[in-house]
């Protein structure tokens, strides 16, 4: 287990799932909510908040300030219908306890390879569900080390995007429920069917572009030909074209050249704007 840790220089392709990115000036790994909170009070530098780094791309240039890491928030307590939830908690491990416990709904979440954290922060969805469908309410932690709890209706909640007021707080907690009666997904064929699809295994930030109304990003990037299109080690997928694999060493810069000229490309075809999906820092 990854307890209470301060590093200086660190890389951040050690812990995104593209393994490319600049060096952080210091990495904090809090051992729980408390040494979460005393750091914050002291804090001065910014502040990027890390889960598993599945939808992230740091520049080359890096991040001038601390990476925290909540890998060590991952407690879990069901109570009937009701799961509370560590923001550090791993998607797959909420599925696999909901499956457990006869909670039914989560079984997409099987799919998504990140925190609870990033989920709530991304509305992370797959197969017609979506995160945020679940929540109830959320406790936040602001920069300062003051917590929070926040109910739903104090979130604007749309397609892989959450805002509020209180934009500067981030999730420490959620509290899902589960109403369901029957699973909506046999989670076997879902993950056959994912890995029949995406190139899982491979570094990359799953789904790089958000999907346009009604129409598809992997298939405006299919039809522009770009399929299989690299620049320096970073290329497109293949297997889907919505993904950019980490092939040979990319650097983030390749990676995010590669985003600007898929946007390019599709924006000259077809007219519209694809807008990234992953978070460029
Ligand atoms: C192979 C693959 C498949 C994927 N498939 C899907 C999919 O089907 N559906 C989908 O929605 N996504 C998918 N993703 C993207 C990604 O897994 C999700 O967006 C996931 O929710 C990100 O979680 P994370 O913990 O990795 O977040 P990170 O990548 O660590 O962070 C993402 C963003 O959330 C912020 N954040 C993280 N934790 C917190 C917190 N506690 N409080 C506030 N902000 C926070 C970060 O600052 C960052 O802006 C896929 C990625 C990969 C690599």
């Amino acid at each position: 287990m990854e307890k209470i840790l301060i590093k200086s220089s660190e890389s951040i392709a050690n812990h995104c799932s593209l393994r490319t990115g600049g060096i952080a000036k210091e990495l904090f790994v809090p051992e729980d909510l408390d040494d979460l909170s005393s750091f914050l009070k002291h804090n001065t530098s910014p502040i990027l908040i890390l889960g598993l780094g599945s939808n992230i791309l740091v520049r080359d240039s890096g991040f001038n300030g601390v990476v925290v890491k909540l890998n060590n928030l991952k407690h879990i307590n069901i109570n009937n219908s009701i799961v509370k939830i560590g923001a550090g908690a791993t998607l797959a491990k909420l599925s696999r306890l909901c499956e457990a416990n006869k909670l039914y709904g989560a079984e997409f979440l099987s799919a998504i390879p990140g925190s609870v954290g990033g989920a709530l922060a991304m509305n992370a969805g797959a197969f017609g569900s979506e995160f945020w469908d679940f929540v109830v309410n959320v406790t936040t932690v602001d920069k300062l080390g003051n917590i929070f709890q926040r109910n739903k209706s104090e979130f604007e909640i749309a397609y892989r995007s959450v805002s509020s007021n209180n934009n500067d707080e981030f999730f420490i907690e959620a509290e899902l429920e589960f109403k369901q009666k029957k699973p909506t997904h046999n989670i076997k064929q879902l993950l056959e069917k994912r890995n029949k699809l995406q190139p899982i295994g491979l570094p990359s930030c799953g789904s790089v572009f958000k999907n346009p109304k009604n129409n598809f990003a992997a298939k405006l990037i299919e039809d522009s030909n770009l399929k299989g299109f690299c620049i320096g080690g970073a290329c497109i997928s293949n297997k889907h074209a919505n993904f950019i694999i980490n092939k040979d060493n990319a650097s983030a810069t390749d990676v995010e050249n590669l985003i600007k000229h898929i946007q390019q490309t599709v924006k000259s075809n077809f007219c519209i704007d694809l807008e990234t999906e992953v978070k460029i820092i």
